[in-house]
Order: structure tokens, then sequence, then C-alpha cells
């Protein structure tokens, strides 16, 4: 689904051409091809806490190639910097300068993962320290090359850095999962969480529901935790009907036709979920749609239903599967779709953007509800995906947004799939309340 534009700068007289006139050429981005995947090595761990020992005795035994200096490396494939220990904002510069002069021996695809504390208001030189982890990686990001990406994991004081959430947002992070998220930080809140028993399958034995599924990102997915393992209920209206059953053919897949914001339907779920006997152990709530205009031309015709589909159905389906107390399983994961415009604002999008910050702030207060029964919520914000509703933008509008990131291109259904599988995996059980941005490091807001 590569668009016209990177395609004609990857052929050798469009490529040629592009670094004649400085035009952006994006990279390939490395996605994964099988499952389990290994780690790009060799990886360098650097930083001497324990938490960095720690960290490189795992992933050693995990077989993966672990250095602890660069040594004479000629190619770098992943470069974790353990931060846990900071206390003042002269001690990143040892920490991060050895990284300088390895920057050149980076792999195409290679990932930079930070592992350090969140800033309190408590220390102000601990605090500017660990501030600082977050300036320095969110510009480590821009600089990267070749489809590489740079992340953090924020740990909460308490948490130890081998708790199930770190290792897993580090191996996220490292992965070619999290091909299209760079200058992200996951903050792990919690040791919540257990280790993925089979990596090729992390999500065997769980059931989990795709709201909006019968396209776009959603039928993906639906297909990435099938991939995974998990046994998916795929949901969508009644007109999408045809599309679903041909999704759930090709899943082995429950379909449900259903439209979120008609009368009853969070009930209707649950007598429809009682009568097939299925527990869900993660809801992805995923239909959404769009009604774009300038405020000065907006209506109600164009607000009401952005508003209703986008966050108050979220609000009444999650509200009837916990009332309904039997069709959730234990420490349910509800994973949310929120968007980069709900987080920066777009123009023409004030409908769109009040719905999806309210799914952010909607996440973090269920994510509170949820903890007592050690379930978690969490949104994925994705910034310009390539599907149906972002090829309805008209054409430059289109390919401004599309190249206004560190990579250079549009993210694919896959990546923001892969985000929402790592959340609603064992592995995740520590991070809650988060907002993952899936954008390439949009160049726009914050
Ligand atoms: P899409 O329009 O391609 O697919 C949306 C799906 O939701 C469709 O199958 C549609 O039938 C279904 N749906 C809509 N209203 C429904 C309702 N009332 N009940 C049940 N199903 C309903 O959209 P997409 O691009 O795949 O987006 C999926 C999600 O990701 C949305 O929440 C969207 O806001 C979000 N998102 C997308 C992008 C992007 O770049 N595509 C960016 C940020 C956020």
């Amino acid at each position: 689904m590569t668009d016209a534009y990177t395609r004609f700068v990857r052929s050798a007289p469009g490529g040629a051409l592009a670094r004649q006139l400085g035009l952006p050429r994006p990279a390939r981005l490395r996605r994964r091809e099988g499952r389990p995947e290994p780690v790009l090595g060799p990886v360098v761990v650097l930083g001497d806490s324990a938490g960095a020992d720690a960290i490189a005795h795992l992933l050693l035994e995990e077989g993966t190639d672990v250095r602890r200096r660069f040594e004479e490396l000629r190619s770098v494939g992943s470069v974790i910097l353990v931060m846990d220990e900071l206390a003042a904002p002269s001690e990143l510069g040892p920490l991060v300068l050895p990284l300088a002069g390895a920057m050149r021996s980076l792999a195409p695809g290679a990932r930079v993962v930070t592992i350090s504390r969140p800033a309190g208001a408590e220390e102000p030189a601990r605090d500017a320290a660990r501030g600082g982890v977050e300036g320095f990686l969110r510009s480590l990001a821009h600089e990267m090359r070749g489809g590489a990406t740079a992340n953090g994991v924020l740990v909460e004081d308490g948490v130890a850095l081998d708790a199930p959430g770190v290792l897993g947002a580090l191996r996220f992070f490292l992965s070619a999962r999290s091909a299209f998220v760079t200058g992200q930080f996951l903050t792990v809140s919690s040791a919540a969480g257990g280790e993925t028993e089979n990596r090729s399958l992390p999500l065997a034995g769980r059931t989990a529901l795709v709201t909006g599924a019968a396209r776009g990102i959603g039928a993906a997915i639906a297909r990435t935790l099938a991939a995974d393992g998990a046994r998916v209920v795929v949901l969508d209206v009644p007109g999408a009907g045809t599309e679903l059953s041909r999704l759930a053919n090709e899943l082995r897949a429950v379909p449900i036709q259903l439209d979120v914001i008609s009368d009853g339907a969070g009930e209707r779920l649950v007598a429809f979920l009682r009568e097939r006997g299925l527990t869900l152990d993660a809801v992805v709530l995923n239909a959404g749609i769009t009604r774009d205009k300038l405020l000065a031309n907006m209506t109600p015709e164009r607000w009401d239903p952005v508003l209703a589909v986008n966050i108050s159905s979220q609000i009444a389906l999650t509200e009837a599967l916990l009332e309904a107390g039997d069709v959730l399983g234990e420490a349910p994961r509800v994973v949310s779709l929120a968007s980069t415009s709900g987080i920066a604002g777009n123009r023409g999008q004030t409908n769109y953007a009040a719905s999806k910050a309210g799914v952010m702030a909607f996440v973090d207060a269920l994510a509170a509800r949820l903890e007592a029964v050690g379930g978690t919520a969490n949104a994925v914000a994705p910034g310009f995906i390539e599907t149906e509703m972002t090829a309805k933008i008209p054409a430059v509008t289109r390919e401004i947004a599309r190249r206004m990131n560190s990579l250079q291109q549009g993210g694919l259904p896959v990546d923001v799939a892969e985000a929402i599988a790592f959340l609603c995996s064992a592995e995740a059980g520590g991070i809650r309340g988060e907002t993952l941005r899936v954008c390439g490091q949009n160049l726009v807001g914050r």
C-alpha cells in the first residue's frame, strides 16, 4: 500500500531526482515478518546501574547478541540506554555521548530505546535530569535515518527494571512491531502483568472484540490479534455485513452486525456474548468516523454523530460490559482509538478532536476503575494512516499530512494493530491510562 510518490523515489531515476532536489526519500520500514521475531542485533546496552546489568543479563539469556560497549562494531542493530539512576543533568552526557560516535553505524531499521524514570516534582536536580531524557530522546528520533526509530520507557519509582511491563515495552520498541512508532514514551506504572509464555502466539487462549472491524485499521487489528492467537469477535454496522462476514470467514472469527450508536447497543452486545458463551479478555474500541468542517460551518448533523460514534458509544459499551458482570474475563484489557488530532488539534476537526481528546481522558479514568480487577485501559493515537478514511482527504492536504513526520510517510493499518496487540498482551499489564502515538513522530502539535 505504498503511495505513488514513495514508489517513484524508490525507483532509480526517481531516487536520483529526489536526491538532486533535496526531496524526502522515505525509507522502507522494517515490519514483522514472522512469529516470534528476533531482536535486531547486536544490541548494545549502555549504562552502569544494576538495572542496566539486569536488562543485559535478561536479553543475553534469551540468546540475544548483547554488548556493553560499541567497541569496533561496524553495524549496530539496537541500542538500549539505561538511565534509571540519574541524579543531575551533568550525568546525562557521559551516558548518551558514547552513542554519538555510533550514530553512523546504526543499521537500517535500527532501534534506540531509553529506559529512565519519569520526572516528578520532588528533587530539582534529579527531576531536571529525568526531564532531560525526554528532550534528548524526542530530538534524537528526529535525527534517525533509514527507518530507524528512537523511543523511551518511563518506569515509575518503585517498579523494578525487570518488571514484565518494562521488558514488554522494551521488546515492543526493539521489535519490528513498532515500525511507525518513534519519538514516543510508554510509562510503566506498576509491576502488574506477566511474561508471555508463547512468544509466537502471545494472545493464545484469549478472546478479543474489535469494533469497526469490517475494513481499514479495524480489519488489520482483527487480523493481527488472530495471528497472535486470539479468538476474535468482529463487529460492524449491518451495512458492512458482506465485508464483515468475509473477514470472519478468513479469521474463523465471530461476526456481529451492530451499530454502536443504536439504542440498547450495549445490552444487545451483552446478550450476544451470553448466547454464545463468550467472555472478552480484550475490547478494542475502534469504530470511528469523521465529518470535517470548519467551526464556522459546523452543524449538529456533523457534530453529533462524530461525538456519538467516537466517544459516547465507547462509554456506553464499556459500561454495559462492566455492568453485566459475566462477559468480561479476569484482568480485561480495553484499548481505544484516539488520534493525533485529539492531541494537537487540527483545522476543520473541532468535532473529531473533541471526541478523540475525550477518548484519552476516558481511558485514563477507566484505567483507574479497571485497576481494581487487574485490568487496564489505554489508547492508541494514530497519525496519518493509509486507509479509506484518509483517502477522502483532498490530494494536496493528504500529501502534506503524509510527509509531516520523522519517517516521511504514512503508516499502515498493521502498524496501529501491532501497538494494540501489544497493549492487549500479558506483558503490558503494568501500562495503564496511556495514549501511545503511532504517528512516525508527527511534526504537528506536541
Ligand atoms: P474507516 O472509515 O476505514 O473504518 C471505520 C470502520 O468503523 C468502518 O468499517 C465502519 O463501518 C465502522 N463504523 C463506523 N461507524 C460505526 C458504527 N456506528 N457502529 C459500528 N461500526 C461503525 O476508518 P479507519 O481509518 O480504519 O479508522 C479506524 C479508527 O482509527 C477510527 O476510530 C479513526 O478515528 C481512528 N484513526 C484513524 C486514522 C487514519 O489515519 N486512518 C488516524 C487517527 C485515528
